[in-house]
């Protein structure tokens, strides 16, 4: 066979209509590869959570879902206590250990919904589409109690940790912007640091924000899986 028919060979294949193709198999070798390609751009390389680059296209299309769908979203904001502390007791690589544990208890803890990126260093964010401050609260502190309960496992040590943790929501009334909400989450976890750190601070939940809306719960249901882009 000469070099040319075996390259031939090598790169067609049967396409779904049953007929060969040239390049059949060269495309779909490309196309497994931007694949591979697409998602490490989007993930985190210590922890496999989504990075911060995913988080920033994320969040603008879930406000403006929020605003469209009048489902309110919610964000929580996760800060390891004491992490430099950590790093200069254990060292750094038990560092890294330490945020891939914290990162693999949020993982297991929230919905499948939920999207979960490292924000930076040791800080961690979780985007709660369709959930109401009362509910992001209740996985906020899920989270907290989890991190606390769980030691990070050393060889023969138990090394306890925990975090601090700040929630809000987003509603189709409200006119911050992207950094605003940002912001306002983060406020709340300063908060949580400035008590004592491992809580959760919130907003009042007695202020409730009620958004006089004609939409029924059917809906309501129809708009966020029109928007919905994810299964
Ligand atoms: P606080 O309770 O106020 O949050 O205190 P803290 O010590 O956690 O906060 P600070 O911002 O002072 O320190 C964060 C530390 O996180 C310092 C930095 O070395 C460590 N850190 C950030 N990224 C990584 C990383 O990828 N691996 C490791 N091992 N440590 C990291
Ligand atoms: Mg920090
Ligand atoms: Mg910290």
């Amino acid at each position: 066979m000469t070099k040319k028919l075996q390259i031939l060979e090598k790169f067609s294949g049967v396409c779904a209509s049953g007929e060969l193709c040239l390049y059949k198999n060269l495309i779909d070798q490309l196309q497994t590869e931007v694949s591979i390609l697409q998602e490490q751009a989007q993930t985190d390389a210590l922890t496999g959570l989504y990075n911060y680059r995913f988080f920033a296209d994320v969040l603008p299309r879930e406000m403006e879902r929020a605003q469209r769908s009048l489902q309110p979203m919610s964000m929580i904001m996760i800060d390891i206590d004491h992490f430099k502390k950590f790093n200069d007791q254990w060292g750094h690589e038990v560092g890294n250990q330490a945020l891939i544990h914290i990162a693999k208890l949020i993982h297991q803890t929230i919905r499948k919904l939920d999207i979960a990126c490292r924000f930076g260093g040791e800080e961690f964010v979780v985007i709660l589409p369709n959930t109401d401050l009362r509910q992001s609260i209740y996985v906020a502190n899920r989270i907290r109690e989890v991190i606390e309960d769980t030691c990070l496992r050393i060889t023969t040590e138990d090394i306890s940790i925990t975090a601090s943790l700040g929630v809000d929501e987003y509603r189709a009334n409200h006119t911050d912007s992207l950094e605003g909400f940002i912001e306002r989450v983060d406020a709340w976890l300063y908060q949580a640091k400035h008590l004592g750190r491992n809580r959760v601070m919130h907003p009042d939940l007695s202020v409730d924000v009620v958004v006089a809306t004609n939409v029924t719960p059917d809906e309501k249901d129809a708009l966020f899986n029109a928007f919905s882009e994810r299964e």
